[in-house]
This record gives C-alpha cells, sequence and structure tokens, in this order.
C-alpha cells in the first residue's frame, strides 16, 4: 500500500466502544504484519488489564497460520506464543470481512485513521519484502549494465548462443568458417616456443599501447559485479538503520560469509529469544530477572549465570565482538554449548511463568 498500513484495536464492553489504539506501520509492513501485530496488541491488553476478552478477525490467513505446527516467521511465532500464554483471557473468532459487525467496521474506519494520527510501530520488514526489494534491486542493475554495454554484435551473438558464453561461441564459428586455412595446436605455456614467446611479450605492452577490443564481460564478472551492488547496497541499509544495536555490536558489516541460520546464535545476538528480559518486555513474565537474581540479558546466560557455567563461553571485550561472532560462527563445538545454554534458559523461563 503506498501510504502505508495502519492498524485499529477498539475495544467493546457491553456494545459500548471503551478504548481504541492506533498504530502506523512502515511502508513495507503486509497487511498481514498488521492483522498480527494488532492480536498481539489485544492479547497483551487484556492480560495486563485482567479482562476477558473476545477477538474477532476477518483474517483468515492468521487462522491458518495459527493451525500450522511451525512458521518460519518469527512474528507468527511470537504472536501464537503470547496467545497461548494469555488462553484463558483471550477467544478468537472469525468473522467474514465487511458483512457489517459493527464493531469490525468501526476497526476498519480507525484503521484508516492510524495511518495519519497512529503511533508508530516498528515490525521487521517481511520475508517477501526483502525477497522482492532484491530481485528488482538485481533487476534494475543488470539492465543498466546491459543499456551500456553497447556492442550490438555481441548482443546478437549471446543471445543465440547454445554455449552460456557468446564470446566463445564467436570464436568457435570463426576457426570453423576458417578451416582448412588455420590449424589449432595446444602448447604448454612458458615453454619456450619462440613464437608464444612473443605472443607473451606483446601481450603484456598491450596493455597499455594496444587499440581497444570491446569483448562482452564474462559471465564471473557480472556475477561479482551484482554481489558487489548487492553488498554495497545492503551495507548502506544496515548502517543507516537505528534498529538491531545489539547486532551491529557482533556484525558491523554486512558479509555473505556471515550469514547464519542458527537460531540458537540469532536468539544470542538479537536478545529475541528464551530469555527472561526479552518475554518481560512482552509481558510473558512479570520479572526481567533470573532465578539466580542476575538480570537476564542473553550475556548473563552464556557469559554469566551459574545455572549454565557448563557452557559458557569467553566474553569478548567490545571491539572483539566481530572477531569472536565470525569464530563462533563456524565452531560446531561453541554452537553446541549456546544450543545448551538456550534449553536451560527455556527451562529457566518456564519455570519463571510458574511463578507468575
Ligand atoms: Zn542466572
Amino acid at each position: 500500500m503506498d501510504e502505508g498500513v495502519g492498524l485499529a484495536v477498539c475495544t467493546f464492553k457491553n456494545n459500548q466502544n471503551s478504548d481504541n489504539f492506533l498504530f502506523k506501520l512502515n511502508i513495507y509492513n503486509s497487511v498481514f504484519q498488521a492483522e498480527l501485530a494488532a492480536i498481539q496488541h489485544a492479547a497483551n491488553w487484556a492480560a495486563s488489564n485482567n479482562h476477558k476478552i473476545n477477538i474477532f478477525t476477518d483474517s483468515l490467513s492468521f487462522i491458518m497460520a495459527l493451525k500450522s505446527a511451525h512458521s518460519r516467521s518469527q512474528f507468527v511465532n511470537t504472536t501464537k506464543q503470547i496467545l497461548s500464554t494469555a488462553r484463558d483471557l483471550v477467544g478468537l473468532s472469525w468473522v467474514k470481512a465487511h458483512v457489517g459487525i459493527p464493531g469490525n467496521e468501526w476497526a476498519d474506519q480507525h484503521a484508516k485513521l492510524a495511518i495519519s494520527v497512529g503511533e508508530e510501530l516498528e515490525i521487521t520488514a517481511p520475508r517477501s519484502y526483502l525477497n522482492r526489494k532484491i530481485k528488482s534491486y538485481i533487476l534494475h542493475n543488470w539492465l543498466t549494465y546491459w543499456n551500456n554495454y553497447n556492442s550490438a554484435s555481441g548482443i546478437r551473438v549471446l543471445k543465440k548462443s547454445d554455449v552460456k558464453s557468446g564470446f566463445i561461441n564467436d570464436i568457435k564459428s570463426n576457426v570453423f568458417r576458417a578451416l582448412g586455412s588455420v590449424g589449432l595446436s595446444w602448447v604448454k605455456a612458458h615453454a619456450g616456443i619462440p613464437g608464444n614467446e612473443l605472443a607473451d611479450q606483446f601481450a603484456k605492452s598491450a596493455i597499455t599501447e594496444g587499440n581497444f577490443l570491446d569483448i562482452p564481460a564474462p559471465y564471473s564478472f557480472l556475477k561479482k559485479y551484482i554481489k558487489n551492488i548487492i553488498l554495497s547496497d545492503w551495507q548502506q541499509h544496515w548502517g543507516e538503520s537505528d534498529t538491531g544495536v545489539r547486532v551491529r555490536e557482533y556484525v558491523p558489516f554486512v558479509d555473505f560469509n556471515l550469514l547464519t541460520r542458527n537460531r540458537y546464535l540469532l536468539f544470542f545476538i538479537s536478545g529475541h529469544g528464551p530469555f527472561p528480559a526479552y518475554l518481560f518486555r512482552f509481558k510473558i513474565l512479570n520479572s526481567p530477572n533470573c532465578i539466580c537474581g542476575g538480570l537476564v540479558d542473553p550475556d548473563h546466560f552464556v557469559f554469566d549465570c551459574p545455572h549454565t557455567k557448563d557452557f559458557h563461553l569467553t566474553c569478548p571485550a567490545g571491539i572483539f565482538k566481530p572477531d569472536w561472532f565470525s569464530s563462533v560462527l563456524k565452531d560446531v563445538g561453541s554452537l553446541r554449548r549456546l544450543q545448551e545454554i538456550c534449553v536451560i534458559s527455556n527451562r529457566i523461563c518456564n519455570e519463571l511463568k510458574s511463578l507468575n
């Protein structure tokens, strides 16, 4: 949507509208994310006010996501977790969209209003948005590159080629045409064959003195070129974004080699995982403290907590965090320790939950 996504959570008591919460999302957020955020907000509101509520949603995709066992999306999983924690207070009903249910119509109107007056709500862009953005970036740069390249014959050859490289096909057809007058023999490089040595010497001087010859860039160059564009765009996005302060201490520069799917490492560097401080933020726990008394961010479990001491990693000083991250990323033993730590911290969170 061009003007962004708005969301409204409207509460009714005895059919009377009591509260309206209006939020405005970023331009890249999806309608589905807005639906999830609204449901999260409503469930948290019920939990913190200890009110029993019934949520009427017209989002079929949310009901589907709720039914599926695992979702790739962290945001979907967090919503499910919040709902399951507040399950005694929150009922969920699906209603057909725009069938004149008064509360629903009311919320729709307020969602529109939220686009202009809502409080800003920061939700990470959905994967689909990122994929679309990268794809259009590649296409755009490829097109620019292609349009700037001006050898018409090269393009024609490339278009018809069976082999990926038009240049090679070109050479093949030239050699084929001259069959009979051109023989081709392979010689070992630098083996002292006089003609070859002479050609090598001329090749060196051609770098400074030769006529310019336009040959299409090889695929490897194009791939490298596009990869560099993605990297620099990614770095720029990373450098300008003001979220993920903790992650940036560990990964200040973007790098394809630093991508990881290891969920425990992601829990650790993002802080979004089974840690009391995080669950406290979402009102799932009443306190951000560990059972040992320490204030619990991920560092506590990985470096300090007596309950996880068998698996502690060495704590890096500030400037060594990037080195620490890239070595842990490649070290199976350290990743295994992180996993054990997350199992224990999850157990501690459950223990704390039962004390709530
Ligand atoms: Zn502890």
